[in-house]
Order: C-alpha cells, then sequence, then structure tokens
C-alpha cells in the first residue's frame, strides 16, 4: 500500500487529530463537507473539517494552492454553504440565517479580506470604506466619513482617499480594503491570503496592524502563504487535500510534506492516560511513534542500562520514536503520564511508522540522527533539571 492511500469514504469519520474544543470557542465548524457539483463532475474540496477557534486567537491557516482555504474560509463567512455540517458563530447557526439576515449579520460581525480585494470600482476608496457602514447603519451617518478617513491614515491612504480603485497601485487597493474590513469595528476578522499582493514592506505593516487589533481583543483567522508571518500567529492550521491536519502533528513534525503529515493524520491513535497512570506495561514501548497531545508523558530509563539518566518530561507537541529508545539501548522501565494530571497520547503503531521509514529512508535518517542528539542530550542532563526538559 501507498502511503497516500485515496480514501474517501473514510473522510466522513477522519479527523482523528482534530484537537478537542476546550473552554468556549467563539466559532465552531463541526464536520464540514464541501462538494462541488459540475458538468465534470463532484469534487469535494472540504472532506469533514472539525475546527474551533477561541475569542481572542490569532489564527493562520496554510496549505497548498487547491487544497481548501477559500472554500473553508467561505464557509466561515457564510459566503458559500457547507454540503454538510454547522458553522457557529456565538450564538449563531449561521448557515440558517436567511440570505438577507445573512448579510446584516456579516457585516455587524464579520470584517472580511478577500483574497483577490474586491473594492467598487465606481467608488472612491473613502466611499468603498463608508459603505459597510452604511449597509449596516453602524455609526451615526455624519460620523462615518470621518471614521473612514481616519482608518485610510492608518494604512498611508488619507492622500488616496478620493481617487478610485483604479488611480492607486494593487497594494494601496489590496490596503484599503482591509480598511474597508476595519470599518464596522467586528470582533472577527476573516483574511484570505491579505498580503498576498504587497510588497513586504507593506505586508509587514498589515501584519503589525492584525497583531494589534488580536492585542485589542479581536479574533483574527488569516490564510496566508508566508510561513515566516504564519509562525508568528498564535496556532497554525493546515489545510492538505480539504483535510485539517491536527495541531500537534503540524507542530512536532513541520518538517515533512503536508500529504505525509495527512497520512500520520490518518494513523494516529488516541489514548487518553490517568494522572500517574502507566501507558504500558513496564520496559515496553509498542509504538512507532509517540506524540503528546495534552498533559505530560514521563519516560523514565532503566537505570542498570542508563545508570544516573534522569526522566524525560514529554510535553504537548513533543514526540518519541522507537529510534529515540533504540539509542537509548531500549531500555526504559516506565511510560505515564505525569503525576500532576492527565495526559492524552497519539501514537502510530510500529507497523505503520516502519511503513513510513520505508517508503521514505530520508525521514528514517532524520529520526535516527535526532535519536543520536537526543541520546546525548539526555546522557548530559542533570537530573534535577531534567524535569524541565522536553524533547
Ligand atoms: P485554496 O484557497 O486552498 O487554493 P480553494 O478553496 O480555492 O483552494 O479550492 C479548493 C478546491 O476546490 C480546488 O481544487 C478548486 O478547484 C475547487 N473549487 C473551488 N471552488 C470551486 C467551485 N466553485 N466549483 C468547483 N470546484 C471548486
Ligand atoms: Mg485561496
Amino acid at each position: 500500500m501507498r502511503l497516500a492511500d485515496p480514501l474517501s469514504p473514510q473522510y466522513q469519520t477522519a479527523s482523528l487529530e482534530v484537537s478537542p474544543c476546550l473552554g468556549e470557542p467563539l466559532i465552531e465548524m463541526a464536520n464540514i463537507v464541501k462538494t462541488f457539483k459540475s458538468a465534470a463532475g463532484e469534487f469535494t474540496a472540504l472532506k469533514g473539517v472539525n475546527a474551533c477557534f477561541y475569542p481572542g486567537e490569532f489564527v493562520s491557516v496554510v496549505g497548498k494552492s487547491g487544497s481548501g482555504k477559500s472554500t473553508l474560509v467561505n464557509m466561515l463567512t457564510g459566503i458559500d454553504h457547507p454540503t454538510s455540517g454547522v458553522v457557529r458563530v456565538g450564538e449563531t447557526r449561521i448557515h440558517q440565517l436567511s440570505e438577507s439576515r445573512m448579510s446584516l449579520w456579516r457585516g455587524r460581525n464579520l470584517g472580511i479580506v478577500f483574497q483577490f480585494f474586491q473594492l467598487l470600482p465606481m467608488l472612491s476608496l473613502v466611499e468603498n470604506v463608508v459603505l459597510p457602514m452604511d449597509l449596516c447603519e453602524m455609526y451615526p451617518p455624519a460620523e462615518r466619513e470621518g471614521r473612514a478617513l481616519e482608518l485610510l491614515r492608518m494604512f498611508g491612504l488619507e492622500g488616496y482617499a478620493h481617487s478610485l480603485p483604479d488611480a492607486v497601485s494593487g497594494g494601496q487597493q489590496q490596503t484599503a480594503a482591509i480598511a474597508r474590513a476595519l470599518a464596522n469595528d467586528a470582533p472577527i476578522i476573516i483574511a484570505d491570503e491579505p498580503t498576498g499582493n504587497l510588497d513586504s514592506r507593506t505586508a509587514d505593516g498589515v501584519f503589525e496592524m492584525f497583531k494589534n487589533l488580536v492585542r485589542q481583543g479581536k479574533t483574527i483567522i488569516m490564510v496566508t502563504h508566508d510561513s515566516s508571518l504564519a509562525s508568528q500567529t498564535d496556532r497554525l492550521m493546515i489545510l492538505s487535500d480539504g483535510e485539517l491536519i491536527g495541531e500537534h502533528v503540524a507542530r512536532a513534525l513541520s518538517s515533512f510534506p503536508h500529504k505525509r503529515l495527512l497520512w500520520i493524520e490518518h494513523h494516529l491513535h488516541r489514548q487518553h492516560i490517568l494522572a500517574g497512570e502507566s501507558l504500558t506495561a513496564q520496559g515496553a514501548f509498542p509504538y512507532g511513534l509517540l506524540l503528546v497531545a495534552s498533559g505530560s508523558l514521563e519516560v523514565s530509563f532503566d537505570q542498570n542500562r542508563n545508570a544516573g539518566i534522569a526522566p524525560v518530561i514529554l510535553r504537548p507537541s513533543e514526540l518519541l520514536t522507537r529510534y529515540d529508545l533504540t539509542q537509548m539501548g531500549d531500555a526504559i522501565s516506565g511510560l505515564r503520564a505525569a503525576p500532576a494530571g492527565e495526559a492524552e497520547v497519539l501514537s502510530l503503531s510500529m507497523e505503520d511508522f516502519e511503513q513510513w521509514m520505508n517508503e521514505f529512508p530520508v525521514d528514517r535518517e532524520k529520526f535516527k540522527a535526532r535519536a543520536r542528539q537526543l541520546q546525548e542530550k539526555w546522557s548530559q542532563a542533570e537530573p534535577q533539571a531534567a524535569a524541565t526538559e522536553g524533547a
């Protein structure tokens, strides 16, 4: 069997590694499937996406072109309907709203930046920014233009306020579109590649602006191609072929191609362990790869073979492979949740891991090199300090 096994029937039950929703999410996507039907046939662009977004978070969504990012954004904004599944924003199940209530709801609650800026060509920049305030009757009419000018000034566009979009550069149009998204002071900003058409200085300025808005309490979901911007947000979501890669897989295995991460996602097993409880019988490691999803995992080494080596604590998004243990002489004496609280671990079986390694020998070398580095680090760690060391 090849790693990238086509798996259509599986996707309804997939998303093994979607993080469970903690606390009260502001936005929840539950089992979103989107199938496009055309003369050429059907195409499923989102295959059962589950995701939560929390108030005040800055989340970036990345993925190859065609992976479903814009489709996902259109589900969140209500611009397009899912084939099945529910999107809840605050108290509202948005796809149950009528068209007219939806556009009012959208205008008041969401600031949207589209991938391809959509300023109205017959309106000046300032008129474009005033428009959402007019449509949703936000702010007293006499204040709207002043507010729009203030927003344009924030982006250095005050000199172009009365120009038509065509008379300014693409970057300036995009910046004006961002100003327009802020017009109604909506609590949620959804931006589809907002910096895609900007030079790097303007892009950095926009990103700083977004960070400021998050500090002021806004929630931002930003699709981006720019991995350096993505890495600066609170959380990264990877879409691959219409499926979301779990947060821990994305973080722990970020150097592998998205297709491989998706395969891992489909083969992971999830286990809960109570505080202090052992995951396996003493000394056993019946996994290829183990990844901590929550809580922490304590690995202790057999002191007959690894005298003086202190237990290692693995925290969320940290992993252990069987090569790490082989390197340590295959001698562990314990694998348990730390006494402080329960833990959740994700694992790949020995067989699945072996299949991956056989198919991609380069990956095997990567993991083996990592194991050698870990052995060195663990062997040198002071017993007390080891409790704070991850992998
Ligand atoms: P991304 O934004 O990640 O580049 P999209 O969400 O735009 O990807 O598209 C995901 C997939 O869905 C692509 O293969 C695209 O061709 C397809 N798709 C998007 N919109 C439509 C549509 N209206 N009709 C048919 N296929 C579509
Ligand atoms: Mg797109």
